[in-house]
């Protein structure tokens, strides 16, 4: 959906929320992935729900890694994945394992959409999914796609979300990122606050580069290669010591640098920063799974304490 509003840092509808950080906490890092069998990786260009079993072994990876040092992962899920059995069956284990699941709509709809029964719909349906599969409840909804001006101005939609059991939502999204320089992203977490809309629903804004945007955007060095690829390869698993032919060969290595710079940030201005990634674009452009434990390793030794925690972590430390 085209969004005709325009993006302005701070709207004057915005109620200021102020974020308290645990006692003895120098700074947070509210992490989640966006589990989406994604469009951008299809070849009809359909993003959905019903994640293949090579993004669960993924999945399950990442959160080894997570247990590792005891920090619990976040994952927003897409409501029609819930009707496979398959499905069904990997996110208990991770529900089993303690760490976290919520709502990412069930149709990947953008929460912008002028459509609002059909939102309401949607969120209705995806609450009962939750329920029935998985005897859960979701609380923190993530906007799919992102928006710049976050649900600024659409008070209709923001009670639908409200009314659906959600006080925090995610999903503003600065496009401002695109031209600047890396420093702009790391300070995200500085310039991009947490707030509430004038009905009391809290926008938790995706801050900084998504894995998405940093590998098939910026990094991106060759469109054609990706776009032939999405269509003869998407959404099914890549072969053992596959390497990512569209992004340039070190990607990886200073997409890590971004993230530790990004959390250096958060940690010498004891902020909290919201990062927003996907396990399938780090199945692609990171199989040896390296960033996330270098990320917490690198929080790990630090001297005063960072805590890597969900984005539900995250909103019980917000005063209005
Ligand atoms: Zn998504």
């Amino acid at each position: 959906m085209r969004d005709r509003r325009m993006e302005s840092t701070f709207s004057t509808e915005h109620l200021p929320i102020q974020v308290r950080l645990p006692e003895g906490v120098r700074c947070v890092i509210a992490l989640s992935y966006d589990t989406d069998t994604a469009g951008g990786y299809a070849p009809d260009g359909v993003c959905h729900g019903r994640t293949p079993p090579f993004l669960h072994e993924y999945m399950l990876r990442l959160c080894d890694t997570a247990e590792q040092y005891s920090v619990t992962l976040h994952f927003f899920q897409i409501g029609n994945g819930l009707e496979e059995p398959r499905v069904v069956e990997y996110l208990k284990e991770i529900l089993r394992r303690g760490h976290i699941i919520d709502s990412h709509t069930y149709s990947h709809l953008a929460l912008t959409t002028d459509d609002v029964t059909r939102l309401d719909d949607e969120l209705v349906l995806t609450n009962e999914l939750f329920k029935e599969r998985l005897g859960w409840q979701s609380t923190v909804l993530r906007g799919p796609g992102g928006y710049a001006r976050g649900l600024d101005g659409l008070k209709a939609n923001q009670e639908v979300i409200l009314n659906n059991g959600f006080q925090w939502v995610s999903g503003r999204y600065s496009h401002r990122l695109y031209g600047q320089d890396q420093q702009f992203a790391i300070e995200a977490s500085k310039r991009e606050p947490v707030y509430a809309y004038p009905t009391g629903l809290i926008e938790i804004p995706v801050q900084g580069y998504t894995d998405r945007t940093w590998f098939d955007g910026i990094k991106c060095i060759d469109p054609q290669t990706y776009g032939a690829w999405r269509v003869a390869h998407g959404h099914q698993p890549v072969p053992d010591g596959w390497c990512c032919p569209w992004t340039a060969p070190d990607a990886l290595d200073e997409w890590i640098g971004y993230n530790l710079s990004a959390a250096d940030f958060a940690y010498e201005n004891r902020l909290l920063w919201i990062p927003v990634w996907h396990p399938y674009s780090h199945y692609l452009h990171d199989p040896d799974n390296r960033m996330l434990p270098a990320l917490l390793q690198h929080c790990a030794a630090k001297p005063e304490r960072v805590l890597v925690c969900t984005v539900r972590d995250a909103a019980q430390m917000l005063l209005p």
